[in-house]
């Protein structure tokens, strides 16, 4: 009986492929667009077929993927997207393109901290913005935030512009954790530090430590995996072995963490598989290659981040959900503005 069964299951199966051969061949994908290249996601993906029987493929582009997703509305191929910062997955919720997935998996692999409360955005790995110091002239191995402000810094800091959406997520944990008032204080006091106007990228900040411009820098994390490993351009090893880093208040609340995570886009045309795939990268496994790829920790702290980024030091995380860091990213950027960050210090 069980072989009559699976005879005109078969069958069954067959005569749907061939009655709609494009709808079974589709309903076997998951379409994902990535700002995260499909090289350093293949393994990965590899596995997930592996284990689910389901293919993907990737659309991957530096960015507009979002705004593209928007566009093509619902003729959008776009299942799930991957992209990082709060800023940037708060903005695909705003914007409309995402859909609330309800998973008791990814709840169960998620803290709560790290996902949307209304389940439209999940973070996969963290990135902490912490402290780039001269191994020459930094003497202390542990710093906070707040002393950033402090006048013994004069001239002695880096940092890329105050808009960029990095800067943004660590003034809006300034905002959550402070209010408006001494947040502003504060930013003032960087700025009055700054060795130099905001200007270029994270690493441009570590290579002007290199170069004796400024002492200390504020960056992600995993450019210092990204610098050490560079052999397109091997002088970036030169700008990471001049520095150490600092894990900003390490030793009370905890350093400020962003996230690398994933939505579901709003008119996904394989709701199921997407949802397999969202669940596959909230696993374990898939947050330590996920995290290792980009020298970036696993969202559940239990989990071991890969060699390289565990040399640098623990990350104590601190445990403000990147939710209320989202509420505050308006005001972050308006007090930006208002004090005038990125014109630079005081001359
Ligand atoms: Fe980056």
């Amino acid at each position: 009986m069980n072989f009559l069964i699976k005879t005109s299951l078969k069958i069954l199966t067959l005569t749907l492929s061939t009655l709609n051969p494009i709808a079974s061949f589709a309903d076997n994908f998951v379409n994902i667009y990535s700002y995260r290249q499909p090289a350093l996601l293949k393994p990965l993906l590899d596995a997930f077929t592996v284990q689910t029987g389901v293919n993907t493929r990737i659309l991957f582009a530096k960015k507009g993927l979002g705004q593209r997703i928007n566009s093509e509305g619902e003729n959008s191929p776009a299942d799930v997207l991957l992209t990082v910062d709060i800023g940037r997955l708060e903005a695909a919720k705003t914007q409309g393109i995402t859909q609330p997935v309800y998973s008791d998996i990814i709840v169960a692999n998620i803290p709560p901290q790290y996902r949307d409360p209304d389940n439209h955005w999940f973070g996969v790995t963290t990135r902490a913005r912490i402290i780039y110091a001269s191994k020459e002239r930094v003497q202390q191995d542990s710093i906070t935030y707040e002393e950033l402000a402090d006048p013994k810094w004069k001239g002695r800091i880096c940092t890329r512009s105050g808009q960029h959406v990095y800067s943004i997520g660590l003034i809006a944990s300034m905002v959550a954790h402070f209010g408006e008032t001494k947040t502003t204080k504060w930013l003032k006091g960087v700025k009055n530090n700054l060795a130099r106007k905001p200007t270029g990228n994270d690493r441009s900040q570590v290579k002007a430590i290199y170069s004796g411009e400024c002492d200390i820098a504020l960056g992600n994390t995993y450019y210092m995996g990204k610098m050490q490993t560079n052999t397109k351009e091997p002088e970036q090893k030169k700008w990471a072995s001049s520095v150490k880093l600092l894990f900003p208040n390490a030793k009370d609340r905890g350093t400020h963490v962003n996230l690398s995570g994933m939505v579901m886009a709003k008119y996904a045309p394989h709701i199921e598989n997407a949802k397999k795939l969202m669940e596959f990268l909230s696993s374990a496994k898939a947050q330590h290659v996920y995290g290792s790829a980009n020298y970036e920790y696993p969202v559940n702290p239990d989990i071991a981040a890969d060699e390289r980024t565990s040399s640098w030091g623990i990350l104590k995380a601190d445990s403000l959900s990147l939710s209320d860091i989202a509420k505050n990213r308006k005001t972050a950027s308006e007090l930006v503005d208002k004090i005038g960050f990125d014109n630079g210090p005081l001359l």
